[in-house]
């Protein structure tokens, strides 16, 4: 018998599948040996049943995939949350920027969660709803102790594999208990990176409901946006992307160049701070020559 399902967990060469509502131990031995394909996280796969009682399989095939996250090692995320604390720690702009370009450059949809809106009066967070939604990315302002706003990011989620991303303290293991009806010890997700660091630690996916999953893990480790040329770079943002193309020269890094479409829109589609955080970027890996 055969099932369709995705990869939870995987350990040694031993995974787990969780199809219709079971979760499969399966090896995945003609996959490796005929196509040096290696299962990943993420992974929607096919599965034939070798055991119905025991719940064993093995992995015969393994489904097209959508994108494959670099660190955490996952595959077919849809979305990365970016959460951020509108207050305790104080939100860091740049930092927020930067978790967008990365999760843009791994080709994976961002939405803003602004979490703990119980500790401050609206204005902060609805400001920086009108400039991100601006640019286009949804924008959830919840608190995990009120629950306001929860029903607005379980919608979110749904259907979906989320990776949260975000500094320590905004309240991300809160958020996942939030979510899930599994109890998460409040900062367990920054022990386990701490462990992670002389273990070799590996991404789980959290099942939620049949299709919903969330990566179990603290989301990009790893924040250097070193490797992205400029034009790459231009495009991680996204307000950038209708102007990409009309500037007089078409290397252009938009810096310095004559008849640059960027510079125009600066002040109007595209705001002041967003311009500098890309010249600051552009500057800070050396393509600014
Ligand atoms: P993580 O490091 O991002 O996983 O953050 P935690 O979930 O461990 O939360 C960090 C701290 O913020 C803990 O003391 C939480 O109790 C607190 N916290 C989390 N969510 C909220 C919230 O919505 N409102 C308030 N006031 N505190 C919160
Ligand atoms: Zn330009």
């Amino acid at each position: 018998m055969r099932a369709q399902g995705r990869i939870i967990k995987g350990v040694g060469g031993s995974y787990e599948v969780s199809a219709d509502g079971i979760v499969y131990t399966c090896s995945a031995k003609g996959i490796f040996r005929n196509r040096g394909e290696t299962p990943l996280v993420g992974d929607r796969v096919e599965v034939d049943i070798l055991d119905e009682r025991e719940y064993l399989g093995n992995i015969v095939r393994i489904l097209e995939r959508t994108n494959t996250l670099k660190r955490p090692r996952v595959a077919n995320v849809d979305q990365a949350l970016i959460v951020f604390a509108v207050t305790h720690p104080a939100i860091n702009i740049d930092l927020l920027d930067r978790f967008l370009i990365v999760a843009e450059n791994e080709g994976v949809d961002a939405v803003i969660v602004l979490n703990k809106a119980d500790m401050c009066d609206g204005t902060e967070p609805a400001h920086l709803r009108s400039i991100y939604e601006g640019i286009g990315y949804k924008v959830i302002v919840m608190s995990a102790y009120t629950q306001a706003g929860v029903e607005e990011l379980r919608e979110r989620i749904e259907g979906r594999v989320s990776v949260l991303a975000g500094p320590s303290g905004v309240g991300k293991s809160s958020i996942v208990n939030c979510i899930s009806d599994r109890e998460m010890e409040t900062g367990e997700l920054s022990r386990k990176i701490a462990r992670g660091k002389h273990t070799t630690r590996h991404a789980e996916l959290i099942q939620i409901a049949e299709n919903t999953f969330v990566v179990d893990s603290p989301g990009f480790t790893s924040l250097e946006i070193d490797a992205l040329e400029s034009d790459e770079l231009a495009y991680c943002f996204r307000e950038f992307r209708p102007f990409i193309g009309e500037c007089r020269f078409n290397n252009c890094k938009h810096q310095h160049e004559p008849d640059c479409a960027i510079k125009a829109q600066v002040g109007k589609a595209i705001t002041n701070d967003r311009y500098e955080r890309y010249k600051g970027l552009l500057g800070g890996v050396g393509y600014n020559s």
